[in-house]
């Protein structure tokens, strides 16, 4: 038995750039996309007439967003040893699955998770692919690959990187070469490198903490074992290693050097800037406790990234949208929509471009363009009704009210009136007895 759905009468932007149609009508059969037409262009329905009829008119119809960057092993950490070091593999996972039903019910119907956890990002995306939860699809990775004194080995030496942690220390190319062996037998989708040194000048660019052959073996032996790559890259040198390395995306890239944006360009290689922590800590930072040197930190690097990004963007290359949703700052199911209004707000972009690049652009970059992504014949019908139109207001797509429905595979997604909460453990929690000193 064919089940066939029609939305209609709503105006459709179909997530590849092209103009809206208004007065459009989408005809969904067994989950994808059938037909799209607009008013009085009515196809044959070869399948039959439709069982339900949704009707749309003064609504905007978009594909269900795609989070390029959230990790949903993190847990709304406030510190690294919050996310590294406690909570267990076993609460991770349990965790991570109710975090997702947050994440897909405020319009995330894809993401990409670039660093788990353990192995939780993979158990996520299977107990979601099997059924037995509701939630957003996820091309998953295991640890950051990391090296010596490079992002995400942030304990000391003497602790070195513990098992629970998101990186995994690696020291020779014959490491990284067994480390991205090993995350593909358990099933990642894609490797996620961890590139910059941690020089303890925030100002100085140290390059990356990998050599350009160690580099090179890592994005060469998940190549070769049919698996993406993508790379924390905050500075110059390091996003010119990756793209010479032939990485599939680069994350960040805030202190980018315009003069490589030729090397993007040339190998085709897009950014995901993921604003929103930054952004997020540099106007909120104060209310919620943030170190005021840290927000400094941030501050220079979102007004660096600013400048750098703009330039990316009017030399033509290509731009996705991701909000590292999953740590204190970035709370699951707030604040994914973010960073499509950070990119019309901060980087001038239109706000149809910025909706592309939480779409079609993602899901291009995935590997998954022919599934989702866009609202065309043959993809999966993932994809948001809107109380109001993005292209006068993105902020649209981040207010839960006007959000009227998600549809995941062509089905409704049962929606709570608000977010769910939940109690802190004691257990996933760093153990401080107070955060200020007592003086007297
Ligand atoms: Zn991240």
């Amino acid at each position: 038995m064919r089940r066939i759905l029609e939305i209609a009468g709503c105006t459709l932007i179909d997530g590849t750039g092209r103009a809206p149609i208004p007065d459009a009508t989408l005809r969904v059969v067994d989950g994808r996309i059938a037909a799209v037409w607009r008013n009085g262009e009515r196809p044959a329905d070869p399948q039959g007439p439709a069982e339900q009829v949704v009707q749309a008119r003064g609504k905007t119809v978009i594909p269900g967003l795609i989070d390029a960057h959230c990790h949903i092993s993190y847990g709304e950490g406030k510190t690294a040893e919050e996310v590294d070091i406690y909570g267990g593999p076993e609460w991770a996972a349990v965790r991570a699955v109710w975090n997702a039903q947050k994440v897909l019910q405020s319009g995330v119907t894809s993401f990409c998770d670039p660093g788990s956890t353990w192995n939780v990002a993979v158990t996520c995306r299977d107990a979601i692919n099997n059924g037995m939860f509701d939630g957003p699809r996820i091309l998953a990775a295991g640890r950051h690959i990391s090296a010596d004194g490079g992002f995400a080995d942030y304990f000391p030496s003497w602790l070195g990187m513990p098992v629970s942690a998101e990186g995994v220390l690696c020291s020779t190319s014959d490491e990284m070469r067994r480390e991205v062996r090993r995350q593909v037998k358990n099933r990642v989708d894609l490797v996620k490198i961890s590139g910059d040194s941690q020089a303890q000048d925030t100002r100085l660019d140290a390059g990356p903490c990998f050599s350009a052959e160690e580099l090179s073996c890592i994005v060469d032996t998940a190549h070769g074992l049919g698996r993406k790559v993508t790379i924390h890259s905050r500075y110059a040198k390091t996003v010119a290693a990756a793209a010479r390395a032939g990485v599939d995306w680069v994350i960040h890239a805030s202190y980018m050097d315009p003069g490589d944006i030729g090397l993007l360009l040339d190998r085709q290689v897009p950014i995901c800037a993921t604003m929103t922590y930054t952004a997020n800590i540099v106007q909120h930072g104060r209310d919620v406790g943030v170190d005021p040197n840290y927000i400094e930190v941030k501050k220079r690097e979102l007004d660096a990234l600013v400048k750098a990004h703009r330039k990316a963007i009017e030399a033509g290359v290509p731009m996705m949208a991701g909000s590292e949703a999953g740590f204190a700052v970035t709370p699951y199911g707030q604040w994914h929509a973010r960073e499509i209004e950070l990119m019309v707000e901060l980087l001038g972009m239109k706000p149809l471009d910025a909706i592309t690049a939480g779409t079609f652009n993602n899901a291009k970059a995935f590997g998954w363009e022919q599934e989702v992504g866009s609202l065309q014949p043959g993809r999966w019908a993932d994809l948001l009704v809107l109380d109001g139109d993005p292209m006068a207001d993105i902020r649209v797509l981040s207010d839960r009210k006007r959000i009227a429905a998600v549809y995941k595979g062509g089905e409704l997604v049962p929606r709570a009136d608000s977010l769910p909460t939940r109690r802190r453990m004691g257990h996933e929690r760093s153990l401080a007895v107070s955060s200020v000193p007592l003086n007297r």
